[in-house]
């Protein structure tokens, strides 16, 4: 990749010297680090992957610590009136990770849970590598109740979530100590779920500052009732004398042990994970003080292979510096337009043959992917059909292609897929609609880079970050949204994208109206009659979207910020 093989050589003398002696330990519930390995449900746990990858690529020395979830989270069937169904997932554990001979325990109600310890590489584009370590409770050993512990993603009830969490923060750090690391000296919690691990590190350091010094915390909710929190005489029982009382005055709220809470007492940073997100967090939390650090992709990951042929070509050094993607305003717009067809011939290929919708390469297609739940409305499109149809036979035919997965307890979230599924059968295939089953990485991939826009409309101000408008970034693929989470940051009108509903959203909830209707006004007025009457100023946008955007919203990016604002100071 352009560099000389001594320095190759140089950097890799430097990570055999390294790679012994990580410094920070990563936990999180879910970390989706490779489309072979489903121990993840969505955004959280992506981003954990897409984070592992770029340390990896930046020689940073971290550790991940992870649940082994065996069972995944679920693998999604949509039946033909668009109920969905959950069926487990069994994947071969040997084929992909390693079982290390270190074990650890954690006390859970008075018995012992002896924990195993399963290992997988990431190997950066220079040859550093970032051990990944995925907590397993499924010994013969233990309790029949026990064993589940580590085999359900999100699966279970509030008791079975703490003991995972026991297991997950605990049992994490317990097992950096089994597997000998004695360098480690700060643990960054994605999320509140590994917060307990605080605990086991105040247990051993007896000092509230001390552990401070260690800790960093990065919150993703930006509503009160998504934070984790048990009733407090369930996780007295559960935790017995690692959760001391004085402490317990602190983090408890509105009677319950608030497992945020808890992680903002014991860390010396904190961070929302945008911009709006940190105001927001901050507004939670006024007692704390929250900076932000907004996420990003990790660049070779999604970044589809036509273009990354195209990058190769013209912008040597891409995969390890993604600041190198500035150069793509200089790029042919006719080979961008390949590129772009390659990968939107594939998606287009998938879907007629998966689902015989009969869609065409050459008509405008919208996607939309992501957990479905009421607060993302993924139904706003569709929710008034008639003018849809009307703005196709207009200006030009739309096709939309949809994916998500709801949370097996979100009913209205299922609901909403099924009115996707009524609502489709009403076109009479005026506007081609499809839904693909189980959302996943590989799905991902193939629909942030196949589509012509990328559509997000969350309410205000709900979404904290979202990353997969970086992903379509990444493939020149504008994105269509609300003004919430990094969309802030990144939309600058009709040069990356478009902007949904108010311009600059002030404290107030999204208004579904007015949302709708600027939807299909911007979709009927600027959009569609740009992809299919101005082609190259079009394309100048998708080139723009790859410069401005893909260029800082990447992993790579992120971490030089958290190494200097979070664990180096
Ligand atoms: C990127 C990704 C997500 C998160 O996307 P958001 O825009 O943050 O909602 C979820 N699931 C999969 C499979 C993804 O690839």
């Amino acid at each position: 990749m352009g560099e000389s093989s001594d320095s190759v050589k140089e950097k890799k003398d430097r990570t055999a010297s390294q790679n012994g002696k990580p410094k920070i330990a990563y936990f999180s519930m879910e970390i989706g680090i490779d489309e072979h390995i489903p121990t993840y449900s969505g955004g959280l746990g992506i981003l954990a992957g897409d984070t592992l990858k770029s340390c990896a690529d930046l020689n940073v020395p971290i550790i991940g610590i992870t649940l082994l979830s065996e069972h995944g989270y679920f693998y999604q069937k949509i039946d033909r009136e668009g109920n969905q169904i959950e069926l487990p997932i069994n994947f071969n554990i040997n084929d992909f990770l390693t079982l290390l001979p270190s074990k650890t325990s954690v006390t859970i109600e008075d018995r012992t849970v002896h924990i195993r310890i399963w290992n997988y590489l990431v190997k950066g584009v220079s040859g550093y590598i970032v051990p990944v370590f995925f907590l397993d409770a499924n010994l013969e050993e233990n309790s029949e109740y026990d064993r589940e512990i580590t085999k359900h993603l999100y699966g279970g009830d509030n008791k079975y979530r703490l003991a995972q969490e026991i297991v997950l923060g605990i049992g994490g750090v317990r097992a950096i100590q089994a597997l000998g690391y004695k360098t480690i000296d700060k643990y960054h919690m994605n999320e509140g779920h590994a917060a307990l691990g605080t605990l086991e590190l105040f247990s051993k350091l007896k000092n509230i500052e001390k552990v401070r010094e260690q800790c960093v915390f990065t919150t993703h909710t930006p509503v009160a009732a998504g934070h984790d929190q048990f009733n407090l005489s369930m996780a007295k029982s559960m935790l017995g004398e690692i959760l001391p009382e004085p402490i317990l005055r602190e983090v408890t709220f509105e009677n319950k042990l608030n497992m945020t809470r808890l992680a903002l007492f014991f860390s010396h940073y904190v961070n929302g994970v945008a911009k709006k997100h940190g105001e927001v967090s901050q507004l939670m939390f006024p007692g704390y003080t929250i900076d932000s650090i907004t996420n990003g992709v990790h660049t070779p990951t999604w970044v589809s292979e036509p273009f990354q042929r195209l990058f190769d070509k013209h912008m040597l050094g891409w995969r390890s510096d993604p600041y190198i993607l500035r150069a793509a305003f200089s790029i042919d717009k006719t080979e961008v337009w390949d590129a772009h067809m390659e990968a939107k011939k594939n998606l287009i290929d998938f879907v007629n043959s998966r689902y015989n919708v009969g869609m065409d390469y050459d008509n405008f297609t919208i996607g939309f992917a992501r957990r479905q739940t009421p607060y993302k409305r993924p139904d706003l499109i569709i929710s008034d059909p008639d003018r849809l149809m009307q703005i196709a036979e207009k200006v030009g035919a739309i096709q939309i292609i949809y994916a998500g997965k709801a949370h097996p307890e979100d009913g209205l979230g299922k609901e909403t897929i099924k009115r996707i599924f009524d609502t489709m059968k009403t076109m009479h295939g005026k506007v081609k609609i499809a839904y693909i089953h189980n959302y996943d990485i590989s799905i991902g991939k193939m629909m942030t880079a196949g589509v012509d826009l990328w559509l997000n409309t969350p309410r205000r101000p709900r979404e904290a970050s979202g990353t997969s408008g970086m992903k379509a970034a990444h493939n020149g693929v504008p994105q269509f949204s609300t003004l919430d989470g990094w969309w802030l940051e990144g939309c600058i009108e009709n040069i990356t994208g478009w902007a949904i509903g108010p311009e600059k959203t002030e404290e107030e909830e999204s208004d579904d109206d007015i949302d709708r209707n600027d939807l299909y006004s911007k979709l009927e007025s600027w959009i569609i009659p740009k992809f299919y009457n101005d082609r190259d100023n079009w394309i100048r946008t998708m080139r723009s979207c790859i410069a401005i955007n893909a260029s800082f919203f990447n992993t790579n990016r992120m971490i030089q910020q958290y190494v200097l604002n979070a664990y180096f100071i």
